[in-house]
């Protein structure tokens, strides 16, 4: 067969895979699945040569790890320990099998990790800045979405993919990402009244299978398109079979949860049985300081697979975070949601000033909500929600947030914008001065602008940029003759300026010539 004719059968098989893909989608009604990762659940895309030049040459010491995360992450000391040598001696290794292709036949137990502790106390943040100072593809799932076959929920294997679509499909840079699940301690097999809860099981079984040095096919079995492009590619000799698929061997997993009444478990084989009469709050702390002491055998009795937790030789908890914590996070972390407020207020040419006395109440109150720093987040967002809304549109450029705010932000917010509009008001009043006594002196006419009239006008310089006077000169620019029929009807020389006058100049000088004649 000539060159000619054989690309000819290729773009015919082309065109009718094609058409058969088409039908396919229509009949079971599927959408061919393009959909990336979730913005939240993946880091930003990463930019391919550079990156794996990075991990070639990895020569990061624990130390070094430890001391960038103090920048962003506060407390959890031990944790910040333990990952920065596990991290190290995973890409120590990676770096090794790619600088020495022999290495990866000796035997090695990947360092995969389980983090146990509090929602909301940096276990995500860690390992995300991790991902970031190595600049490897970071993936994060919930072990909830997932279901044993892959056909309720995710399938796991889909985490591998998620991989290659954030480094850009390249399989290479894939190879040496995190995945990080959390919520593990759901998919922990509980003994319910007898009966063993078996999906979690399968969920655990299939992920242990992922842990292990595995290929996975770039396309899911479930994404008919997917494999069909798959084809065509391989038909038009663009890929080959062998980088369809990516493995799992470098790939490091990162489970996490807060495994609720594993604490329990823990103390009960510390301490015996004894029946501890603490306060309840006391004892809710004594007992997430157990998680520190987990071994082998409380996962176990959790409800996780041997062979599953085997694959998880780091463990690692952190602790729940104080109100002190708490200010620590605005102040002194440089991730600190602070500053996204601060970023957030700039963008409308305001500045925000953060009394000390605001941000020990700020932290007060986030305590409180038992959720770490995400507690943070909720009470900022219930503060600063209608200060976003409203003061961009005031002429209000900096602003304070004190204790009192904290305490009652709508009526300091109401505040704020009166303060605001009256100093406004006072800047305003002698251009608009200006203009009338000039109207005065050229007509022998008075206009006199009432306080709603002077904010609107100051409201149309600020959204303009034009002067109080050059906007006067706009708005009165007919008036002259309409005032003096209205002048000469009523006998008056005076004319009050409302604010529906600046809006609709034109309208309300007819309206005022028209109640004059009918009088
Ligand atoms: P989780 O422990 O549930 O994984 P995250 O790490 O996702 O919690 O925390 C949510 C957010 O709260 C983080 O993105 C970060 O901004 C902030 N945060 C949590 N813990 C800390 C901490 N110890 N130091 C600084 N910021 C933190």
């Amino acid at each position: 067969m000539s060159d000619k004719d054989s690309k000819k059968s290729a773009e015919d098989l082309q065109n009718q895979i094609q058409s058969l893909l088409r039908n396919m989608n229509v009949q079971a009604g599927f959408v061919p699945i393009t959909s990336k990762p979730s913005e939240e659940d993946i880091d930003e895309a990463f930019d391919d040569d550079e990156l794996l030049d990075k991990i070639r040459e990895f020569s990061l010491k624990p130390r070094e790890i430890r001391d960038h995360l103090n920048r962003f992450v506060i407390q959890q000391e031990e944790a910040k320990k333990v990952l920065s040598v596990a991290i190290c001696d995973h890409y120590n290794h990676v770096r090794q099998c790619l600088t020495n292709p022999e290495s990866k036949e000796n035997e090695y137990y990947k360092q995969n990790i389980i983090l146990l502790g509090p929602t909301g106390v940096g276990k995500t943040y860690l390992i995300r800045c991790i991902a970031k100072l190595i600049g490897v593809p970071f993936v994060k799932a919930d072990a909830t979405k997932f279901s044993e076959t892959g056909y309720v929920g995710h399938d796991v294997e889909d985490l591998v993919r998620d991989l290659v679509k954030l480094a850009d499909g390249d399989t290479e840079l894939a190879q040496y990402g995190i995945i990080y699940i959390d919520e593990i301690d759901k998919i922990a097999a509980k003994n319910t009244g007898g009966f063993k809860d078996v999906s979690g099981r399968g969920v655990q079984i299939n992920l242990l299978k992922l842990m292990e040095d595995t290929q996975v096919l770039l396309q899911s079995q479930s994404d008919f398109a997917g494999q069909m492009e798959a084809m065509m590619d391989m038909v038009n000799k663009k890929s080959s079979n062998k980088n369809r698929t990516i493995n799992t061997a470098h790939i490091l997993f990162i489970v996490s949860g807060a495994f609720d009444n594993l604490s329990e478990l823990i103390r009960r084989r510390v301490k015996g049985g004894q029946i501890g009469f603490e306060p309840a709050e006391q004892r809710n702390k004594e007992l997430s300081s157990y998680l520190t002491q987990v071994q082998t055998k409380d996962l176990i009795d959790y409800g996780f697979e041997p062979e599953f937790i085997g694959r998880l030789p780091v463990r690692v908890a952190c602790s729940s975070l104080t109100a002190a914590d708490l200010e620590k996070i605005l102040t002194e972390s440089e991730g600190s949601i602070l500053g996204q407020y601060r970023g957030d207020f700039a963008g409308y040419g305001i500045d925000l000033d953060v009394q000390p006395s605001a941000i020990s109440e700020i932290a007060q109150l986030a305590e409180k909500e038992n959720t770490g720093a995400r507690g943070l987040m909720t009470v900022l967002e219930g503060i600063f929600r209608n200060f976003k809304f409203e003061l961009p549109s005031t002429s209000i450029k900096s602003f304070s947030l004190t204790k009192k705010i904290i305490l009652a932000p709508e009526a300091e917010l109401k505040k704020l914008i009166n303060k605001g509009a009256k100093t406004e008001l006072d800047h305003v009043k002698p251009s608009v001065k200006k203009y009338c006594d000039r109207f005065n002196n050229l007509h022998g006419l008075k206009l006199v602008f009432d306080n709603e009239a002077i904010a609107k006008i100051s409201e149309i310089s600020r959204d303009t940029g034009k002067t109080i006077e050059g906007i006067c000169d706009e708005k009165f620019k007919d008036f002259e003759f309409g005032l003096r029929l209205v002048a000469g009807q009523r006998q008056k020389s005076t004319f009050t300026v409302t604010k529906s006058v600046i809006e609709n100049p034109d309208a309300e000088l007819s309206k005022w010539v028209v109640e004059s004649f009918r009088d």
